[in-house]
């Protein structure tokens, strides 16, 4: 743009929303000193490329990318309906499961409302919140990484509109309690939507996680958010939904923006799906290094949240810069947030114990 002359000023107008919205941060890319292989651990990516099968359907797909996509999204939505045992009209697409919750925000937010979430938590919340002109009303966690719902509850006000649960948390880990979620939910009004983000899904073994989908059919104010990015591996394409009742699944369609599905995204996701064996070895194998990793960490002396996702966090307060900095150094690109702490994505083997070498001096320093 350079000689235009014009981008100095403009006297447009903005919507005033936009002064509140902070900026997403994305991942950095990989990066290393000179003979280090370097490793981008920083967006909770699947580390392993796309499955044969998979990468066939895109392949395959490509050829009609002159054409627009389904916009009903029809066959991976019945797909996914029969998968999930629940009517198609209850299912829900959109680009990410943050362009559905971006399609949520907008089906039940206008300007003065509130939405509650936990803080900190997924960073998209509180730009799609107050993009919408909601205020965002961020309930701190514990001490562990978790959920406060009962500060959550109690936050709830006339103006509450939407309540968003991350479970697993991103980016501390831990999963709510099935009997706290569903005691928390017999507090909310039922003119209250509560959507239960559920992103890392496949990572979680914790006995007492909750079956979110079980609260979906026994509360119509529960909707189900689920991804294709994470465990799926198809963050690149962008495709996630939501399990929502009917009205408001009817109320999430007129919110998306047509076509926002693309055509690969519908047929790899559908593919996907039905290599979920395949993937499920991956998922495993990504779960037992998350084990491994926090054990080794915990042995090291470090006490960590109980992560039930392809991540682990470092609660490392005023030295969370200079942390990421040395993990930089190493090779490794992790994710820090503010003053509260480092968020580093379970990959491949070598990343994972890359992660334990640089981590292991910080345990002292501090
Ligand atoms: C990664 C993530 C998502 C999924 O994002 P997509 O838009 O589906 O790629 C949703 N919620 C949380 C908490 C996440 O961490």
């Amino acid at each position: 743009m350079t000689g235009s002359g014009f981008e100095a000023t403009t006297r447009v107008h903005l919507r005033t929303a936009l002064e509140a919205v902070p900026a997403y941060t994305p991942g950095k890319p990989a990066a290393a000193p000179p003979g280090v292989t370097a490793y981008k651990i920083s967006s909770n990516e699947n580390p392993y490329p796309p499955l044969p099968s998979v990468l066939g359907a895109v392949t395959a797909a490509a050829a009609t990318i002159n054409r627009y996509p389904d916009m009903a999204v029809t066959a991976l939505t019945e797909r996914l309906a029969r998968g999930l045992d629940v009517p198609a009209s209850r299912i829900v697409t959109g680009p990410g499961s943050v362009g559905v919750l971006g399609q949520i925000v907008q089906a039940t937010c206008e300007a003065g409302d509130e939405v509650v979430f936990a803080w900190r938590s997924f960073e998209a919340y509180p730009i799609l919140v107050q993009l919408s002109g909601a205020s965002p009303v961020m309930v701190p966690l514990t001490a562990d990484g978790g959920h406060d719902l009962d500060a959550m509850a109690a936050a709830i006000t006339d103006r509450t509109r939407l309540v968003l649960v991350c479970t697993p948390n991103n980016p501390t880990g831990p999963t709510v309690g099935a009997d706290a979620l569903a005691a928390f939910l017999d507090r909310v009004p039922d003119d209250v939507l509560v959507v239960l983000d559920e992103a890392y899904l496949e990572f979680v073994t914790a006995p007492d996680a909750p079956d979110c989908l079980a609260l979906h059919r026994e509360r119509p104010n529960v909707v189900v958010l689920r991804t294709f990015s994470k465990a799926y591996g198809l963050a690149g394409l962008r495709v996630g939904y939501a399990v929502a009742h009917d009205p408001i699944a009817a109320a999430l369609r007129k919110t998306a923006i047509p076509f926002a599905v693309n055509s690969l995204a519908q047929v790899a996701a559908i593919a996907s799906l039905d290599a979920f064996d395949e993937l499920e070895v991956r998922v495993k194998e990504l779960v037992s290094e998350r084990e491994r990793i926090l054990a080794a960490l915990r042995a090291q002396g470090w006490d960590l949240p109980d992560s039930q996702a392809n991540f682990v966090w470092f609660p490392m307060g005023e030295r969370t810069a200079d942390f990421a900095a040395a993990c930089q150094e190493a090779g490794l690109t992790v994710r820090p947030y503010g003053t509260d702490g480092v968020r580093a994505t379970i990959a491949e083997t070598e990343a994972n114990e890359r992660l334990l070498e640089v981590a292991g001096p910080w345990r002292d320093r501090g």
